[in-house]
C-alpha cells in the first residue's frame, strides 16, 4: 500500500485534513501542539487504498524540538510515497518557511492550500497556478474543514507519487550556493541519499548531521575560516534562514492578493486586547471558568431560590408519578443548570430501566440472592455511573468550546506571563488543561516539552486537573455534603476544581525550586486566530470521548462492581451474609465480609484525613472506595453504589448512595462537624493521588529514566498532605492560618533563594 504523509505547521489543519481523508476521529484543537505522535489511517476513496500519517506540527526541519524530530526522521527513513504539505493561506509567508525546507528532500512533495474558505470570505484572491510553477509543486486549493479539493488533492498526490523527484532549493542564488553544491557532490561521493538536503542541514550546523557526517564538517568549517569574513558573519544558519524568508517575499507572496492592504487590526486582534490584558486575563478566565461549572454543576441555576423560596412539586400537589418524576429533572424548588437536568434524565431512565429488569427477574422466581446480585451488585453500581455520563458529555463540550474557539491558547499566554517568574513556562499548561478531559492524551502531549525536568513536573500535576472520571465523585459527594449544609452542591464541586488547580501550582512552584530545578525554557506560541468551533469537529470529538467511556462502564466498571458485589457479601469462609427483611435482602453484617475486613485493616491510613478509623466501623467503605479508585476513578461512586444498597436495602442511585451510608453513620453517632470536613477530604484526597491505572500506565511509559517510582511516591505525598491539611482546616478553621503562614514562608524563602542564585550567577558571568 501506499503511503502518504501530511506534514505542515502547528494549527495549519493537518489532523481536520486526516479525519477528513481516512474518516477517522482524531482531535482536533485550536491550538498548536495537540498531534505529538504520528497517526496513522488509511484512504478508501482512490482505486488503490492508501495510508496516510498525520505527522506533528512544525515549522521547520531543524532538530530543536521533538516534533521536529519526528517528523523529519518520518520523511527521511520511512520514505513516504508522496509528502502532502499542508500550508495555511491565511499565514503564508511562515508556512511557505517550510515547504522550501521540504522541497530539498528527494520526495515528491504537493501543496495543500487549505483555508481557501477563509480566503474567500476576506475577499483575497491567489493566483494558485503561478505558485505551482515558481515552487515547481504541484498545488492544490482546499478547506479541509468543508472538505472541498480533498478528493482532486489526492489525485494530484497519487499522480505524483508515481514520479521521481530530486530535491530543489530556493538557496541558488544565494552566497553560499558553491558551498552547498561542494558539500553535496562530497556526500554524493559518500552514497548518502537526500543529499541536498543533508547538505544545507550541515552547513546550517544542525546537531543530528554533524553527528552523522563528521568527515564532511571539516569542509563546511574550512569554508567559514577562509571566507566568512569577507563575505557574511559566521552564523551560516541565520544566513540561510534569511535568504528563505528573502525568496519567499519576493517571489510567493506577491501572489496572495489581499482585499485589505496593510495591517488591518481584526476583531480577534480587538478581543485579545481585553481577553489577555494584564490584569483582566485571568479574572476573565476565572469568570468563563465559573460559568462553564455553574452551566455543569449548578443546582439552583438561576440563583432564584436565594430571593424567593420556591415550592417543591410536592409543595404545588402535584401526584407522585412518571410524569412529575420527569418534571422533577428540570425542576424542584429550583431551577437546574444543563448539566444538572442531563444528570437527572439519565438517573431517570436508568433507574426505571434497571428497577424494571430487577422486577422482572424477581418475577419470573429468581431466588433473592440473585435478584440482589443483579440489582445491586451490577445494575446498582452501572447505573450510578451511567447517570453521569451526559454531565460529562457536557462538560467537555463545554470545554471543547472553549479550547476549538482559540481561548485555550490565550489561557496558556496570560499562564505562562505569571508562571514564568516561578519557574514554569505556559508550554506546560495546554497539557495540564487537557487534563480536565483525561489524563492519559494529557500525558501523551508532553512529549513536546523539551525539558525533561519541566515534563515531570508536567506530568506529576496532570491528574491535580480532575479529568472527567472524577466528575461522579465530586458531583455525588459534594451533592450529598451540600444537602448536608444547605449549601449549593454545586458550588462545592467548583471549589474542588480549583481547589486541585492551586494544590498544582503549589507543588509546581515547590518541586521548581527543590527537586526540579532548571533553566524555564523558552515559550514560542503563536495566537490561533478566534474560530466560530465547528460543529461537526465538537461531534466527532464528543463522540470519542462518550464511546470511550461507555466501553469502560461495560468493562472495567462492570467487573469491578462484580467484584465489589462477592467481596462484600462473603466472608472468608464463602458464607453468604445477606439475609432477608421484609422481602427485601440485606447485609447487616458486612463488616464480617472479606472487603469489609480488608477496608478496616487499611482503615486507620485515612485517620489524619478524616474518614479512617474515626468513622467507627461503617467508615472503612470510605477506604475499599478510595482503593477502587486506582482502577478507575469511577469505580469510587460505583463503590458507594454497591455498598449502600446493600446496607441501606433497594437500589440506591449515586448521590443518595453517598447520603445514605453518611446516615447510617450519622445514626451511630458520627457528628456532622467531623463528617463534612472528612467527606471533602475524601474528595481532595482522590482528586490529587494515583490517577487511574491506564493514566499511572501512560505516566510510566512518558515520565524520564528513574522519574517514575517518585513520581508514584509524589502523588501518595500530595493526596495524603492536601487531604491532611484539609481535613484539619475544616474541622478547626483557625488552623488555616497556620498553614497559609508555612506556605508564605516557604515561597518568601524561595524568592529570596532565587534572588541570591541570581546575584551569584551575575557575579561569577
Ligand atoms: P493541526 O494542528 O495542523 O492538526 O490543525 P487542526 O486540524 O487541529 O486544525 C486547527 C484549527 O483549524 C481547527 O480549529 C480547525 O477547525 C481549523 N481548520 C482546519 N481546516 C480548516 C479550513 O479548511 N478552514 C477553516 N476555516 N478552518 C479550518
Ligand atoms: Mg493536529
Amino acid at each position: 500500500m501506499k503511503k502518504f504523509a501530511l506534514a505542515g505547521n502547528p494549527n495549519s489543519g493537518k489532523t481536520t485534513l486526516f479525519n477528513v481523508l481516512t474518516g477517522s476521529t482524531a482531535h482536533v484543537g485550536n491550538w498548536p501542539g495537540v498531534t505529538v505522535d504520528k497517526r496513522e489511517g488509511v484512504y478508501k476513496k482512490s482505486s488503490e487504498p492508501v495510508s496516510i500519517v498525520d505527522l506533528p506540527g512544525i515549522y521547520s526541519l531543524s532538530p530543536y524540538t521533538p516534533e521536529e524530530v519526528i517528523s523529519r526522521n518520518y520523511i527521511l527513513d520511512e520514505k513516504p510515497d508522496c509528502v502532502i504539505n499542508i500550508v495555511d493561506v491565511t499565514n503564508l509567508e511562515r508556512n511557505l518557511y517550510l515547504t522550501t525546507q521540504l522541497m530539498e528532500i528527494d520526495v515528491p512533495v504537493v501543496v495543500a492550500l487549505n483555508m481557501v474558505d477563509m480566503l474567500e470570505k476576506n475577499g483575497d484572491k491567489i493566483d494558485e497556478k503561478q505558485l505551482e510553477k515558481r515552487l515547481g509543486l504541484p498545488v492544490v486549493k482546499v478547506s479541509a474543514l468543508k472538505g472541498t479539493g480533498v478528493e482532486q488533492l489526492m489525485e494530484v498526490a497519487i499522480a505524483q507519487s508515481d514520479l521521481k523527484r530530486k530535491g530543489e532549493t530556493v538557496l541558488k542564488e544565494c552566497d553560499i550556493n558553491h558551498l552547498i553544491s561542494d558539500v553535496e557532490r562530497a556526500l554524493i561521493g559518500h552514497e548518502i541519499e537526500n543529499s541536498l538536503f543533508h547538505s544545507i542541514k550541515l552547513i546550517e550546523g544542525d546537531e543530528l548531521e554533524i553527528k552523522m557526517h563528521p568527515a564532511t564538517v571539516k569542509m563546511v568549517e574550512e569554508f567559514k575560516k577562509t571566507f566568512s569574513n569577507q563575505l557574511f558573519g559566521n552564523d551560516l544558519e541565520a544566513l540561510i534562514a534569511d535568504a528563505r524568508y528573502r525568496y519567499i517575499t519576493a517571489n510567493y507572496s506577491p501572489l496572495l492578493i489581499k482585499k485589505q492592504k496593510g495591517i488591518a487590526i481584526t476583531p480577534s486582534d480587538k478581543a485579545d486586547r481585553v481577553l489577555t490584558h494584564k490584569w483582566f486575563g485571568i479574572p476573565i478566565f476565572l469568570v468563563i471558568l465559573f460559568g462553564m461549572f455553574h452551566l455543569t454543576f449548578g443546582e439552583d441555576f438561576l440563583y432564584l431560590s436565594k430571593i424567593f423560596t420556591l415550592p417543591t412539586l410536592e409543595e404545588l400537589g402535584y401526584a407522585d408519578n412518571f410524569g412529575t418524576a420527569l418534571l422533577a429533572c428540570l425542576y424542584d424548588g429550583a431551577v437546574f443548570s444543563p448539566g444538572v437536568i442531563l444528570f437527572n434524565l439519565m438517573g431517570l431512565i436508568t433507574e426505571t430501566l434497571f428497577g424494571f429488569i430487577t422486577d422482572v427477574i424477581a418475577n419470573l422466581g429468581a431466588s433473592p440472592a440473585i435478584v440482589s446480585f443483579v440489582g445491586d451488585g451490577v445494575l446498582g453500581g452501572l447505573g450510578g455511573v451511567l447517570s453521569f455520563v451526559p454531565q460529562i458529555v457536557f462538560l467537555l463540550l463545554l470545554l471543547s468550546i472553549l479550547e476549538d474557539s482559540g481561548y485555550m491558547a490565550r489561557v496558556a499566554f496570560i499562564l505562562d506571563r505569571i508562571f514564568r517568574k516561578f519557574g514554569v513556562s505556559g508550554r506546560a499548561f495546554i497539557p495540564m488543561i487537557m487534563g480536565f478531559g483525561c489524563s492519559i492524551p494529557a500525558m501523551i502531549n508532553t512529549r513536546t516539552l523539551a525539558d525533561e525536568r519541566e515534563k515531570t513536573m508536567t506530568i506529576r500535576t496532570i491528574p491535580f486537573f480532575s479529568c472527567g472520571a472524577k466528575l461522579p465523585i465530586l458531583a455525588a459527594v459534594s451533592g450529598a455534603v451540600g444537602t448536608f449544609l444547605g449549601v449549593d452542591g454545586g458550588l462545592i464541586s467548583l471549589c474542588m476544581y480549583v481547589l486541585g488547580m492551586t494544590v498544582a501550582v503549589i507543588s509546581i512552584i515547590l518541586m521548581r525550586n527543590t527537586t526540579q530545578r532548571g533553566e524555564i525554557s523558552p515559550f514560542i506560541m503563536e495566537l490561533p486566530a478566534y474560530r466560530m468551533p465547528s460543529g461537526k469537529a465538537l461531534m466527532i470529538h464528543l463522540w470519542d470521548k462518550t464511546k470511550h467511556y461507555i466501553q469502560k462502564v461495560f468493562t472495567v466498571i462492570l467487573v469491578s462492581t462484580i467484584a465489589i458485589w462477592f467481596l462484600s457479601n462473603f466472608n472468608w469462609k464463602w458464607q453468604f451474609l445477606m439475609e432477608e427483611v421484609d422481602g427485601v435482602m440485606v447485609n447487616l453484617r458486612m463488616d464480617e465480609s472479606i472487603l469489609g475486613s480488608i477496608g478496616m485493616l487499611i482503615q486507620p491510613l485515612f485517620t489524619p484525613l478524616g474518614f479512617g478509623s474515626q468513622l467507627n466501623s461503617n467508615g472503612w467503605v470510605f477506604a475499599v472506595a478510595a482503593i477502587t479508585g486506582l482502577i478507575a476513578k469511577e469505580n469510587v461512586i460505583s463503590t458507594f453504589g454497591a455498598l449502600a444498597a446493600c446496607v441501606a436495602g433497594g437500589m440506591v442511585a449515586t448521590e443518595e448512595g453517598v447520603s445514605e451510608v453518611l446516615a447510617v453513620m450519622g445514626s451511630v453517632g458520627v457528628p456532622l462537624t467531623q463528617l463534612w470536613p472528612a467527606m471533602i477530604a475524601f474528595i481532595v484526597f482522590n482528586m490529587t493521588t494515583i490517577p487511574c491505572f491506564a493514566a499511572v500506565a501512560a505516566a510510566k511509559g512518558e515520565t524520564p529514566k528513574g522519574k517514575f517510582k517518585w513520581t508514584l511516591l509524589f502523588w501518595l505525598a500530595s493526596s495524603f498532605i492536601a487531604g491532611t491539611i484539609t481535613y484539619v482546616v475544616l474541622s478547626v478553621w483557625w488552623t488555616a492560618f497556620i498553614f497559609v503562614a508555612i506556605l508564605v514562608a516557604i515561597l518568601v524563602g524561595i524568592y529570596y533563594n532565587n534572588k541570591r542564585l541570581l546575584k551569584k550567577e551575575n557575579k561569577n558571568g
